[in-house]
């Protein structure tokens, strides 16, 4: 079996080359004689990888010296629970935009350790948009305020930063991260799960401002302390090694190709291919409103379920894995991360035109 464009959501396709040089090192890394995977992470080998994905991920994101980059466990998810639990601080109290599930279940976390605030919404029309923020209704003693930078499940993602002042912004960018350049110094914290963009599943980016740690709530758990990890260099316990390694060498690909900006430009190639042919199809059309359409998740529809399900079933046929929608929004979405490569989109928008002709 040859391998497969994989337009899952996540975990997702990796670079070829990152496979590749995975495979060759998989026995004996540089001249350790042990697999990575075999490795003490307290070895000096180990921590010469950690060291290099931290600085590569810098170099490549631009991330000011004034922040740290954490490796954490416990995905996105936990992240949910850390930021209030480590930024409620003063007020206790946060601003929280809703614009998917994944924003909600962040609503619902941090309503857990202090006040809430969801000062906009697209749940009205199925998050098929980015609400338009008014900088008025902003809490200004808000101890942070947190947005979803790209709605992997809805296909959104903001083309403009909220301006915050001087209350810190925390993106969660999961399904956007080294996707397109973002000026890190606007956040407070950004955070992904690496399985999207950067890795495999087991390791959470944590990009932090340093005057953000060390406060956390008295009964935050030590392993939820961004403090811990801060001062341990992400090895206050054992860290996800492998997975780490993996992201290194992404960071890699990534630096080798041009960087983020080099790949936010294939980026943008990709996402047109596949837009531009869902305006002018008279079969297929996308379901988020123009301006807010993500660069890494495209969701569409025929319009009728029973061809959505025929097309689904077709696709895959051909190659074309994973491209079931999620079941709030039904149809078709196709997720076009970094490492799907143009080749992936093109061939999916001649299936589609086939499939558009076929069923007229
Ligand atoms: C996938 C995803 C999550 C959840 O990540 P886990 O690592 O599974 O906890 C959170 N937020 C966004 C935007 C995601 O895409």
């Amino acid at each position: 079996m040859n391998r497969v464009y994989n337009f899952s959501a996540g975990p997702s396709m990796l670079p070829e080359a990152v496979l590749k040089q995975a495979q060759q090192e998989m026995l004996n890394y540089g001249d350790s004689g042990m697999s990575v995977m075999e490795m003490s992470h307290r070895s000096s080998v180990y921590q010469g990888i950690i060291d290099s994905a931290e600085q590569i991920l810098r170099d490549i994101m631009q991330i000011p010296d004034n922040y740290k980059v954490l490796f954490l466990q416990g995905g996105a998810s936990t992240q949910f629970a850390m930021i209030p639990l480590n930024l409620f601080n003063g007020s206790k109290r946060a601003d929280y935009v809703n614009t998917g599930a994944w924003s909600k279940k962040a609503i619902k976390e941090a309503a857990r350790y202090g006040a809430v605030n969801v000062i906009a919404s697209s749940e009205d029309t199925t998050f098929n948009y980015i609400p338009t923020l008014d900088k008025d209704t902003f809490d200004k003693e808000a101890d942070y305020f947190h947005i979803t930078t790209n709605n992997t499940i809805y296909g959104t993602r903001y083309t403009e930063l909220p301006d915050t002042a001087e209350v810190p912004l925390v993106g969660d960018m999961s399904s956007n991260i080294l996707s397109e350049v973002y000026d890190v110094s606007k956040f407070g914290i950004i955070y992904a799960g690496a399985q999207k963009n950067m890795g495999p599943s087991g390791v959470t980016v944590v990009i932090i401002k340093e005057d953000l740690i060390g406060k956390a709530m008295p009964q935050t758990p030590t392993m939820l302390d961004y403090k811990m990890h801060a001062e341990n260099g992400s090895m206050f316990n054992t860290p996800p090694t492998y997975a780490i390694y993996i992201c290194k060498l992404v960071y890699e690909w990534v630096k080798n190709l041009g960087g983020v900006a080099a790949m936010q430009k294939i980026n943008e190639e990709k996402a047109n291919l596949l837009y531009d042919f869902l305006d002018a199809s008279t079969l297929f059309k996308g379901t988020v409103v123009k301006k807010d359409r993500s660069l890494m998740n495209i969701p569409f529809v025929t319009g009728d379920k029973e061809l959505d399900a025929i097309f689904v079933k077709e696709v895959q046929k051909q190659g074309m894995v994973n491209l079931k929608g999620h079941r709030s929004v039904g149809g078709m979405r196709a997720s076009i991360y970094n490492a799907m490569p143009v080749e992936g989109v093109q061939a999916l928008v001649d299936f589609m035109k086939k499939f558009e002709v076929d069923h007229k």
